[in-house]
């Protein structure tokens, strides 16, 4: 057996190398600065058109109703939910066409039994299609922007009846199919997946069915982007609209979390750091590099989703998957899950006139810009912790390299607990521990992987080990 001060001096020991191995490589600490952009990334941004997605959001409009219900009508009627489907896949077959079948075109579909707004057995089809990575270590990892094509009027269980949903959700699905025209005329080494999915009004049945096909066929989905109500809503005379500004939702606490991670997130202060956050946290980054702030930023919202409402990224957090909600700033009731009529002068429903496609576009780049990035950085580090074994009152940190290869060095961010983002970064070089001079008692710290030309992975909080 180990003496007590034998185990002390190895620890010592252990820590005087980390400090030596870290100080070889490390930078001074830094408040958060954005990356240069890649211009790869740059130059899809610059694609995207926001007279295409009109184009996409208008077409789909034609259809005239894309109720989930609906979708036992005819094709060939041009109306309903299945000739909506039909559309976005010939859509997604046109993109792939054009970048030499980069994209593997796909159909979820299943028949959905009768529930709370099903009353009837019914055929849900979500359309995908995937941009396969290019390198073999990395092209496991997902990342998935998504919207819903279905609508609604003012009642819920109409099959028949004008859904335009010209923002709620065909703006959303616009941005799906944006960012997969633009994007498939670039490769990057991990895979990104462009979905639409229906169900959504009758209760996030599509995303649902995709989310646990996901889980079960255990893939690496490591980041969702849920866009629902994108149109920047410009009704004449409503002076409260910011087109500058996109709200995007995420969970601090796991929906997915069990009792056990739930009492380490209690102890450790962690109720805004779960991946979701983490991800928002991402976009807001993106943003700053990519857009610039004073045209156009998202506004993060530290809540799940709107108040007591939900959307299809709930079906995704319950999996497990981190995926977050963006929403325009504010949305007009006056146009959403309403029957198309006029009364005592206000216009009702979802019509195309009242979506600020321009608006639209900037979201789409939003999206682009953050799938890109993830698909072109380095997995994030494994298996990240804060070493406690001891009482001190500096930190030391552990992980193992980024799986894949790509990384080149690796950040660790801290930030007051108090604070929303973070506040400073360090570059420790490419090593996997790291010592800093800070209490871990007062800050959050998280690791990052980049690589050689700066893109950078997804955030991971350590967990103690002791
Ligand atoms: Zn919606």
């Amino acid at each position: 057996m180990p003496t007590l001060h034998s185990i002390l001096n190895g620890i010592a020991v252990l820590m005087l190398t980390i400090v030596l191995s870290v100080a070889l490589f490390s930078q001074p600490p830094g408040n958060i600065s954005p990356a240069t952009p890649d211009p790869q990334i740059a130059a899809a941004l610059h694609e995207v058109s926001p007279a295409r997605i009109q184009q996409t959001i208008e077409k789909l409009v034609s259809f005239e109703t894309r109720s989930t219900l609906s979708s036992d009508m005819p094709v060939a009627s041009g109306k309903g939910a299945t000739a909506a489907a039909e559309w976005i896949r010939s859509e997604f077959e046109r993109y792939a066409k054009a970048c030499g079948g980069c994209l593997e075109v796909k159909t979820d579909e299943f028949t959905q039994e009768p529930g709370p707004r099903i009353p009837m057995p019914t055929k849900i089809t979500n359309v995908y299609a995937v941009l396969r990575g290019t390198d073999a270590a990395n092209a496991g990892r997902i990342y998935l922007v998504s919207g819903h094509y279905d609508s609604r009027d003012s009642d819920n269980n109409d099959a028949k009846g004008a859904a335009p949903g010209a923002n709620d959700d065909g703006s959303g699905t616009a941005v799906s199919l944006e960012c997969a025209r633009v994007l498939s005329k670039h490769r990057f080494p991990a895979t990104i997946i462009f979905l639409t999915v229906a169900g959504e009004e009758q209760g996030l049945y599509g995303s649902a069915h995709f989310a646990k096909m996901a889980k079960a066929a255990g893939w690496d989905l490591e980041a969702v982007l849920n866009n629902d109500i994108v149109g920047g809503d410009r009704t004449p005379g409503d002076t409260s609209q910011d087109a500058h500004v996109v709200r995007v939702f995420s969970e601090g606490i796991p929906s997915s979390a069990d009792e056990k991670q739930l009492k380490m997130i209690r102890a450790l202060g962690g109720e805004s750091d779960g991946p979701s956050r983490q991800l928002a946290r991402y976009v807001a980054s993106v943003a700053k590099e990519y857009l610039p702030a004073t045209t156009f930023s998202p506004l993060l919202v530290f809540r799940h989703d709107r108040y007591l409402r939900g959307g299809d990224h709930f079906s995704f957090n319950a999996e497990g998957f981190a995926a977050v909600r963006l929403t325009e700033f504010r949305e007009n009731y006056n146009h959403q899950h309403q029957n198309v009529r006029t009364e005592n002068g206000i216009e009702y429903g979802d019509l195309p006139k009242f979506v600020n496609y321009a608006y639209t576009a900037n979201v789409a780049r939003l999206n682009a810009a953050t799938l890109a990035s993830l698909a072109s950085a380095p997995a994030p580090p494994a298996n990240v912790r804060l070493l406690t074994k001891e009482l001190q009152n500096d930190s030391a940190l552990a992980w193992e390299p980024s799986p894949g290869g790509m990384a080149t060095g690796y950040e660790v961010l801290w930030r007051d607990t108090s604070a929303a983002d973070w506040q400073h970064v360090k570059l420790v070089g490419n090593v996997t521990k790291a010592a800093l001079p800070l209490s871990k008692d007062n800050v959050v710290f998280a690791v990052r992987a980049l690589d050689a030309k700066g893109h950078r992975s997804l955030a991971i909080v350590p967990l103690p080990e002791r």
